[in-house]
């Protein structure tokens, strides 16, 4: 396709020609039959996405930032005490969110490229009690990825409800909601999920979703409140027509189409995948004598790398030349190092071709700023790593 750049930033992401198509079909009436039918089956796929057999699932018009809200506004009530465990720029949001609805919250922040330690976890779990938690699963500003299961299982010993940002995730990493006792599971369209911007996505636990039927007062967000958006999901769910706010009648037609792709695939192979292609993609990127962000393999994540610019380069011209090859990339997001590092988003349904794509713009662009390793080394790394984890798995 002449002058097609590829989009590997960290969402919005390339999109299933397919779910494109969906998106561009006539627009029914949000009570036809069909888009009934639609949205009852978008609801029952989140759940097995989410691994949430028994969750209440919502689809709302908005972006990720209003799932969080979403969660927030529903289940705080003024004066409760929150804890956000912060690997980044939107746990910070996370804290704003919920100080906006007047909880008393702690934040708990990692230094950069690492995770808050468990220990200081349950240290500030034990000394008063908490409302809810909040954890992001892959904060998209540094690449770090958070193993959510031993801190929802902290929640449980406290009595805490627990909330995963999972907009940089769900589809992407390891999920089991239900499992693993996590009470919110949260994200937006455009990331792994597959389809453009404008959908926020929650599935809520039966114990939030009696937290929040037990306020002592009204939410305070007139747009977010459960009260009138449940009657909605459900009338749907049961294929009957129902109204609040119009639905994103296109985007929800994407949505059954990625979902029903995904579900094609099975959601554990497509993560399974997904970290396949970014353990390859990450020895690349080494073999380039590049830096990423997350202090070890352990926490890096496997839907976008977050990497360092070489201390000599100018990160803005290296991001122009690399766009020169038509692949588009993003600069730096947290705030005490935003000029120095850049993100790659590597979710959704990419593929070894597109990695391979970007591993070579990439040392195009290097090479032609000077930068010290040698020519080819990055895609031979990329090659040599996947050809081993696909023997590796030949052998299982
Ligand atoms: N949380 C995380 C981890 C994100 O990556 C983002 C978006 N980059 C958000 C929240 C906010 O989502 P949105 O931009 O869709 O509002």
């Amino acid at each position: 396709m002449k002058n097609r750049k590829l989009l590997m930033i960290p969402g919005p992401i390339e999109f299933e020609p397919e779910v494109l198509r969906a998106m561009g079909m006539a627009t029914t009436s949000h009570v036809a039959p069909n888009f009934i039918e639609t949205f009852g089956k978008s609801l029952e796929m989140m759940r097995d996405i989410w691994m949430a057999p028994n969750g209440q699932p919502f689809i709302v018009a908005g972006t990720g930032t209003l799932a969080m809200d979403m969660a927030a506004a529903n289940l705080i009530e003024r004066g409760d005490n929150a804890l956000v465990i912060s690997t980044g720029y939107f746990g910070k949001r996370f804290k704003d969110i919920l100080d906006r609805y007047g909880a008393n919250t702690t934040i708990l922040e990692s230094n950069v490229g690492e995770i808050v330690p468990i220990d200081a976890i349950e240290k500030e779990l034990s000394s008063k009690q908490f409302k809810v938690l909040t954890i992001t699963h892959v904060d998209t500003s540094t690449g770090v990825l958070v193993d959510p299961k031993p801190i929802a299982e902290l929640a449980r010993k406290y009595n805490v409800l627990c909330i995963l940002d999972g907009v940089c995730s769900v589809a992407g990493e390891e999920i089991k909601q239900e499992e693993w006792g996590i009470d919110v599971v949260l994200t937006g369209s455009q990331k792994a999920i597959g389809v453009p911007p404008g959908l926020a996505l929650l599935v809520a636990s039966q114990k939030a979703m009696e937290v929040w039927e037990n306020r002592r007062t009204p939410v305070s967000s007139y747009y977010s409140d459960w009260n009138n958006w449940l009657p909605i999901m459900r009338a749907y769910e049961e294929r009957r027509s129902s109204y609040f706010g119009t639905p994103a009648v296109n985007l929800i037609v994407a949505l059954e189409t990625s979902l029903k792709i995904i579900g094609a695939e099975k959601i554990a192979n497509r993560v399974e995948k997904n970290k396949k292609l970014a353990e390859a993609f990450r020895a690349g990127i080494k073999a380039l004598n590049l830096e990423i962000l997350p202090k070890t393999e352990e926490i890096a994540a496997n839907t976008l790398s977050a990497i360092y610019y070489p201390k000599d380069i100018d990160g803005a011209e290296l991001r122009s030349r690399i766009a020169h090859y038509n692949i588009i990339v993003a600069g730096g997001l947290l705030s005490e190092i935003k000029a120095s590092y850049f993100r790659i988003g590597h979710m959704g349904s990419v593929s070894s071709n597109d990695l391979i794509s970007v591993l070579s713009a990439l040392e195009m662009a290097l090479l032609e700023l000077g930068h010290s390793f040698e020519s080819g080394k990055g895609l031979q790394a990329f090659q040599d790593n996947l050809l081993a984890s696909n023997e590796k798995l030949s052998t299982v």
